[in-house]
């Protein structure tokens, strides 16, 4: 197991759910951490949190992971010392609706396809350079089963999770000879806000989705997270399937 002791934890999607799970077992193993999502009122209040429970040196973007001029400033814009970022974790990213695709709205692709696929590679476009250039470094994806089966409703999302799991294996061919690390987690069921973000915050029908199984928690995919990237620096874990029990 390798220490993260002051290493550089760049987290998008930090203000909710898996993001902020992510911070709080990070901030645990003695990393620096940079937090970014659009909502800058959550990321305070967990930069409050981690440094009255951590010590936590703690770095803020609100950012929005669509929009590239933002993401190439926000990047090249970084203090000196928060430069050199070790770990990359690409979580931000969202569903909307259940609609079968010929009555989809264009809105939610777009948002969908935008976040997960766009906001993905703007983040690692500008992020692995630097990686590439110290030969050190770690992109984590967070995927999602829909990366790997289709559901009714589906079909926008899990095309943009099956992208983000040939993207990140894409990433590791292209970074063959180089020591930086690329893995893709990709999550069955997990309580977060996602639910409430589909449907609009519709929380009645939100709350539907969990019925009859007991879903992931946060934690748990912070905790293979945290596992992947703590493994010796010549293993890559590819990728990781985790899943409720009870999900099919
Ligand atoms: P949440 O809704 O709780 O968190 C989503 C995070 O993404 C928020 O922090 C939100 O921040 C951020 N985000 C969304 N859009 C943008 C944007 N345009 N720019 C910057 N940040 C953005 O959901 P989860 O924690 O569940 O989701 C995290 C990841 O896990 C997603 O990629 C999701 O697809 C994936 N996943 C989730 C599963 C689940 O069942 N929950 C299952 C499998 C995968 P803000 O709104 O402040 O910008």
């Amino acid at each position: 197991m390798i220490s993260l002791q002051n290493q550089i934890i760049l987290i998008t999607g930090a203000s909710s759910g898996i993001g902020t799970a992510c911070a709080k077992i990070f901030a645990g193993a003695g990393a620096k951490l940079i937090l970014a999502a659009r909502r800058l009122e959550r990321l305070q209040q967990l930069t409050e949190e981690l440094k009255k429970e951590f010590e936590t040196e703690v770095y803020l973007l609100q950012l929005d992971v669509r929009d590239r001029a933002a993401v190439e400033s926000a990047i090249s814009n970084l203090p000196t010392a928060w430069s050199e970022i070790d770990i990359l974790i690409n979580n931000a990213g969202l569903s909307r609706g259940l609609d079968k695709l010929h009555e989809g709205s264009f809105q939610d692709w777009e948002e969908m396809i935008d976040t997960n696929i766009k906001g993905l590679l703007y983040l690692t476009r500008y992020v692995v350079p630097g990686m590439v250039k110290r030969d050190r470094g770690h992109v984590v994806n967070v995927g999602s089963i829909a990366g790997h089966q289709a559901y009714p409703g589906g079909n926008v999302y899990c095309g943009t999770k099956a992208a983000v799991r040939l993207i990140s294996e894409g990433l590791k061919q292209d970074l063959l000879g180089t020591s930086v690390r690329v893995t893709s987690v990709d999550p069955g069921m997990v309580e977060t806000e996602f639910s409430d973000v589909r449907f609009h915050g519709d929380t009645e029908r939100a709350k539907k989705v969990y019925q009859g199984v007991t879903p992931l928690t946060p934690d748990d995919v912070a905790d293979v997270i945290l596992f992947c990237t703590t493994r010796s620096p010549h293993v890559n874990i590819n990728e990781v399937i985790l899943m409720p029990v009870d999900q099919a």
